[in-house]
Order: structure tokens, then C-alpha cells, then sequence
């Protein structure tokens, strides 16, 4: 089993055909993808790398990233996709921890040589250049023999706690998230296009696979990055584009359209589908999303230990307004996607019933062989059978998932359990609110107490007691905030997720600085 299989399939149904573009431009055909990809598979092969080696990639999105991910699995290389806003140093802890000896860079991430690298290549350079120029027809060089157990994808965890892990992705993991694409996320045809506007080391990069095996176009902004206006007149220029965004840039596109009046013709000739996830969607932004740009919307929720599949809610319910639970559902997940099973438990693994809150789980194909070289790690991560994902949610009697937080996220204040997510979701119905994260603080009398951080709209204002007024007029008194700091942003990183260990860290230095002025 290889990833390989569905570009040589492409590439000899129709080497012609469009499959890489770099902004409106034509980068390669898949007959060039398949040749480079190929090419450079043969001499990494013969500088003497073996399969199973790790390769570094720490690029920003660039069209080579998907000619060096097909050379490395042609060549029966593990890829380790870094995100390209790490530091050098922590590149550098990566690379010694996947025991890499090649590495592919854009210079403009990684400018200077990388300690523990033997081969730091520049894929803009005249040297990567070189090693990507077909010398013989791309059917004459023979793919690695892979099996479904082995790696093809180091993935290092974000690490917002301690050192990152490497989540080993195999070729049947990959490959089981690309065809569950089609059965549980969204179609695609030959002439459908995706455009990499999040960073290809993560989901969005992943979602390659799928548009390969349908023979769609791969698209690259020119800008490597998230423009709305440039997404949006790529998408003009190309048809409709599909996409895979975190909420808080589905949040941009949707500003984007409704600044620019957009109606949902004009935003369904830019965008085919938007898949979002890995970070809530709260209930306000996704209903605006759907009013302003129509029904292109699909949700997914996965982790790194099981890339992109654990559910889905489909555009199909998301567009269905008139079912009674209408609001519930699209405030959920969805449900578990096909290849998986999903489970909500308590400490011992017992299945819980709908409606109690427990820890989720997740078993099938899509899931993490373990963590790399981490025995520990992996044995709390894979117990029973299963991946323990760390989330904390409850399933109804139809089987939507709706999650409430990261375990470690909870707040614990008064005895009582209190989901950031719900004070969230009411601060977010409040006037003039544009974003907001809630976290739980030491507090000597609670054992915790809720803190939120409010980012107001542009030129908007309130004060701590009508956002109380608020939440009182909404829910239980013991959950609403005691303390709220107005903020201009929110920490994220790099994924749109809100950082909220920095958030914890920013009180704890404001509640120092107020304790050392008393
Ligand atoms: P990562 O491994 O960096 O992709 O982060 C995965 C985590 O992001 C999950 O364990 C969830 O906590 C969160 N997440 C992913 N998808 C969603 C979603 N659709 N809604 C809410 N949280 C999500």
C-alpha cells in the first residue's frame, strides 16, 4: 500500500491535466508532478537514504511541498511536516527526536543551516532544482514497497505543554482519512480545486490526498498564507475552491464577504466547500457564516492522532433548518465518520449514556500507531483499543457529538464543573463582543475561578457589569466570570487555535504585578 498509487493512477489517466497551480498560474500538470516527484524519489534513493527514514519538511506553503511529499513516500521516506512558524531551535529539538538527516526548507523560514541536518535543501535553490529534473520517464522508477502498518507522516503535536510528540501516521491511516473525505466530508471531481490557505504541515496539507485520488486541481496562494481578498479572487479565477480552515479564519472569509456585500452566488463562484474545524465553531459564528455565505459549509473534528476523521457534520444538516434539534446539531460535531468508532466515557472506558458528559473516544483506521520513540505517552493515548482523545463531550440519542473542552481546559470552581466553551458561546451573544476565550485561574476561596478575555468589535464598547448583566440573564450564576480583561487579540497560533495557556500565564503576570502594588 502506497500513497504513490493515487498519483501514478492520475498521472497516466491524464498527464496533461492541470494539478498544481501557484496562485492563477499553472505550476504542474500531473504528468511534471508525477516526474519530479519521481525523480527526486530516485535520488534520494541513491544518495543512499533508506525507507523509513525521517525527512524533515519545514516549509511554508509552496507547490513543492506536494512534489517532495510524493518523492519521499515514492522513495518510502517518512515525512515530518513541521509548522513553518516554529523557531529554528525547536525544529532542531525535532529534528534530533525524528533522527532526520535531510531536510527540505523555504529559506524564509529556515535562513540558516539547521543543527543536526546533514542536507538542508532550499526548494527554491538551484540545487532542489536539479534534484527535482525528471531524468527518465516517471513509470521507470520503482516505488518503495510500503506496508499499511508503515509510517508515512511524523506528526509533531503543537506541545502547548512540554515537548512535542510525534504522532506516527501510517500509509493506511492516510489513506483510510482521504477516502472517508468522499463518503463523509464532500464529493470532489476532476475539475474541483483546493486551495492551501492554512499550513500544509497540518490538516490542511493533508487534504492533498483526497484531491489526488480524484484527479482535482491543488491550488497555492501566491502569498503562502490567509488572504481573504486573494482567496476570493483566486477563486474567481479558478471556480469554485474548496478549502480547509479553522473557524477563526472561516471568521475572516465571512467578514471579507460581507464587507465586499457578497451575496451567496457571487461567494458559491469563489468557494465550493469550506471545511472547518479544529478549534470550536461557536453557534453565533457559523449561524452568520451560513447567512452570509450560504450553504458551503462542512464540519470536521479530528486531533493529530487521528487526522481529520473522528465526525463530521455535513452540509446536509447544516442546512437543515427545519429539523427540531436544528440549533443543537450545528452547535455539535456531528456524527462519527464512517470508518471510526466513537465513543463518550468515563475513567474506566464504560460507554456513557447520551446526554452525560465523559471523555471521547475514537477507534478505527484513522488512528495514530503511537507516539514516536514515547512508549509512556502512547500506552495513556491508546488504552482498551482505543485513542483517548483528551476531549471531553456528550453524545445524543442520534449520535452528534457535542464537545465541551479539552479535559485540561475545564474549570473546576465551587466544587462544580464549568465548560469554557458555554460561558463562551453567551459572551459571543453579548453587543460589541467580536471574540472571546474563557479560562480558569487559581483563586484561593472557588479553587478556581472563571476569567474571560474579551476582544471587542472595531469602534464598540461595554463594561464588565453589562457583560454580567448578560451572562446572568442567561445561565447558572456559579458559571459567568468573576474577572474580565479587555484585550485587542487573542494568543493563537499558527492554527487559529486560541493559546489559552498563554492566556493563563498573562493573568498569573497581572495578578502578580496586583499583588506586588498592594
Ligand atoms: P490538533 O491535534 O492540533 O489537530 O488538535 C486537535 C484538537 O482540536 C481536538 O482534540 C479538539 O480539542 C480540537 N478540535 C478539533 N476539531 C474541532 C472541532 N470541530 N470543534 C471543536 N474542537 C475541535
Amino acid at each position: 500500500m502506497s500513497l504513490v498509487q493515487a498519483l501514478l493512477r492520475q498521472a497516466h489517466l491524464a498527464p496533461d491535466r492541470p494539478a498544481i497551480f501557484f496562485g492563477p498560474q499553472e505550476w504542474a500538470s500531473y504528468g511534471e508532478w508525477a516526474a519530479r516527484s519521481a525523480a527526486l524519489a530516485d535520488r534520494l534513493h541513491g544518495a543512499g537514504l533508506q525507507p523509513g527514514e525521517r525527512v524533515l519538511v519545514f516549509m511554508r506553503n509552496h507547490p513543492r511541498y506536494l512534489e517532495v511529499l510524493w518523492a519521499l513516500w515514492w522513495a518510502g521516506l517518512v515525512a515530518v511536516p513541521v509548522n513553518a512558524k516554529l523557531h529554528p531551535r525547536e525544529v532542531e529539538w525535532i529534528v534530533g527526536n525524528a533522527q532526520a538527516r535531510w531536510g527540505f526548507v523555504t529559506a524564509d523560514v529556515a535562513p540558516t543551516a539547521l543543527a543536526g541536518l546533514e542536507r538542508q535543501i532550499d526548494v527554491n535553490s538551484h540545487d532542489a532544482e536539479a534534484l527535482l529534473a525528471p531524468a527518465a520517464p516517471f513509470d521507470t522508477v520503482p516505488v518503495a514497497e510500503r506496508a499499511p502498518h508503515d509510517l508515512a507522516w511524523l506528526f509533531y503535536t503543537s506541545g502547548t505543554t512540554g515537548r512535542p510528540k510525534g504522532v506516527m501516521l501510517t500509509h493506511r491511516n492516510l489513506m483510510t482519512m482521504g477516502l472517508t473525505y468522499f463518503v463523509d466530508v464532500d464529493p470532489v471531481a476532476a475539475d474541483d480545486a483546493i486551495v492551501y490557505a492554512a499550513p500544509m504541515s497540518h490538516g490542511a496539507g493533508l487534504y492533498a490526498i483526497p484531491h489526488l485520488m480524484a484527479g482535482a486541481r491543488h491550488v497555492v496562494p501566491a502569498s503562502g498564507g490567509v488572504d481573504p481578498a486573494e482567496l476570493f479572487a483566486l477563486g474567481q479565477a479558478l471556480g469554485g475552491l474548496s478549502t480547509f480552515a479553522a473557524p477563526t479564519i472561516v471568521n475572516r472569509l465571512v467578514e471579507h464577504a460581507r464587507q465586499e456585500g457578497l451575496d451567496h452566488a457571487a461567494c458559491a463562484r469563489a468557494f465550493k466547500t469550506i471545511v472547518y474545524g479544529g478549534a470550536p465553531m461557536y453557534l453565533a459564528d457559523i449561524q452568520r457564516a451560513l447567512a452570509v455565505m450560504g450553504p458551503r459549509f462542512v464540519q470536521i473534528y479530528g486531533q493529530g492522532e487521528t487526522p481529520m476523521v473522528a465526525t463530521a457534520l455535513s452540509r446536509a444538516h447544516l442546512a437543515d433548518t427545519a429539523h427540531p434539534r436544528y440549533l443543537e446539531r450545528i452547535a455539535s460535531v456531528g456524527v462519527a465518520q464512517t470508518p471510526v468508532q466513537l465513543r463518550v466515557a468515563d475513567a474506566d472506558g464504560r460507554a456513557l449514556p447520551p446526554g452525560e458528559v465523559g471523555e471521547v473516544l475514537v477507534r478505527g483506521d484513522s488512528v495514530m500507531a503511537g507516539y514516536w520513540q514515547s512508549p509512556e505517552a502512547t500506552a495513556a493515548a491508546l488504552r482498551g483499543g482505543w485513542l483517548w482523545t483528551g476531549d471531553l463531550g456528550s453524545l445524543d440519542a442520534d449520535g452528534f457529538l457535542t464537545l465541551k473542552d479539552r479535559s485540561k481546559d475545564l474549570i473546576i470552581s465551587g466544587g462544580s464543573n464549568i465548560y469554557p466553551r458555554e460561558v463562551e458561546e453567551v459572551l459571543l451573544t453579548a453587543p460589541g463582543v467580536a471574540e472571546v476565550a474563557v479560562v480558569g485561574a487559581p483563586d484561593a476561596e472557588w479553587g478556581e475561578a472563571v476569567l474571560a478575555f474579551v476582544v471587542l468589535q472595531a469602534g464598540a464598547t461595554t463594561t464588565p457589569e453589562s457583560l454580567d448583566q448578560h451572562c446572568l440573564a442567561q445561565m447558572a450564576r456559579f458559571k459567568r466570570p468573576k474577572h474580565y480583561q479587555m484585550v485587542q487579540a487573542l494568543p493563537k497560533n499558527d492554527y487559529g487555535k486560541v493559546l489559552k495557556t498563554a492566556l493563563r500565564v498573562q493573568w498569573q503576570a497581572l495578578a502578580d504585578a496586583a499583588s506586588n502594588r498592594r
